[in-house]
């Protein structure tokens, strides 16, 4: 068989059902996201062949991925395409099923819109990954971003309610399968404070419909609207401060992974606290020890007032209501 190099792949660790567990990270070339419209989204751009040729194209590249990581000893494996690996115009279902054989035995997680999850699917999927060694072989990923309908409406234009999410998820838990959510922390349109608060009331509010919670602080992605937003001064990455605070105040663990954590792009302070506040909230999300982000939190460094102005001053981006 051809195979093809998937767009990324590499090997980790991450935290499952209160364990760490070695990891495979997935991420296929497909034919890419149906909505492609979220203001903060580049994946949007990444398309690969057309959809009469997707299965071919999978399975091309999970035959690179199991003879590359031929031997390599993972629990689970995270799969991600650039959009919804459930979506039956993207991932036809029979290169959904060559994806459950390729990593039967093991825990897979794959992202997806939630109006792609439908019971039926995921039992297909389960039909093909388990072999019985795993409780709960199959979750699926949802990016809810947040619980908030207006904020997901107008800071991102997701394109989906959250009743939407909480069908998702009952379809999910039918078929026995496991929900991660994820957040996105501070899109487009909210203050520092206005972010802080829209993710202390997410967390609270999916807990009772995730099994997993994952926040994403948000990064300036190239070609995106956000970084149209950036370019002039309207738009910072949330500070690592605020990231802390919300870990730290959350009733539950959350992960989170501050991707180009102290650049300019992504979530940052003032450049020279940066580096230690990031190692703190990635171990944190590995091994659940808060004493991690208290000590992170107590780095005495000036930035820290600033980050306190910030909370109190700024006002929201002001939009007018009518022209
Ligand atoms: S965030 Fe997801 S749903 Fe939105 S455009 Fe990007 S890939 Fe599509
Ligand atoms: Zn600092």
């Amino acid at each position: 068989m051809n195979e093809e190099r998937p767009l990324a792949s590499w090997t980790g660790t991450d935290r499952l059902d209160d364990r760490v567990v070695p990891s495979l990270t997935v991420i296929l070339k497909t034919p890419g996201c149906s909505w492609r419209r979220c203001r903060m989204c580049s994946y949007r751009h990444e398309r690969h062949g057309r959809i009469e040729d997707a299965e071919a194209l999978v399975r091309a590249q999970l035959a690179y991925v199991r003879r590359e990581y031929d031997g390599c000893d993972f629990d689970l494996v995270k799969v991600f395409s650039s959009g919804s690996l459930l979506d039956p115009g993207e991932v036809p279902p029979a290169a959904l099923d060559a994806i459950g054989d390729s990593f039967r035995g093991r825990t897979l997680i794959v992202e997806t819109r939630p109006e792609y999850v439908d019971r039926s699917r995921l039992d297909d999927l389960a039909s093909h990954l388990d072999d019985g060694s795993v409780a709960r072989p199959v979750y699926v990923a949802i990016g809810l971003e947040t619980t908030n309908d207006l904020v997901r409406e107008k800071s991102i234009d997701k394109g989906f309610s959250y009743a939407m999410y909480l069908h998702a998820v009952r379809e999910a838990r039918e078929a026995g399968a496991g929900v991660k959510a994820y957040l996105l922390h501070k899109p487009l349109f909210l203050t520092e404070a206005e972010a802080i608060e829209d993710m202390a009331r997410s967390i609270a509010e999916v807990s009772p419909h995730a099994d997993l919670v994952s926040m994403n602080p948000c990064t300036v992605q190239r070609r995106t609207e956000l970084e149209w937003y950036w370019q002039r001064r309207a738009y910072r990455p949330p500070y690592l401060w605020s990231v802390l605070k919300i870990l730290l105040d959350a009733g539950r663990h959350v992960s989170s992974d501050p991707l180009g954590g102290g650049r300019s792009r992504g979530p940052h302070n003032c450049g020279s606290c940066d580096r230690e506040i990031v190692d703190a909230i990635r171990d944190y999300s590995l091994t659940a020890e808060r004493s991690r982000l208290v000590e992170a939190m107590a780095i005495p460094c000036d930035c820290k007032k600033e980050w306190e102005f910030v909370l109190e001053n700024e006002r929201p981006y002001c939009m007018p209501l009518t022209r």
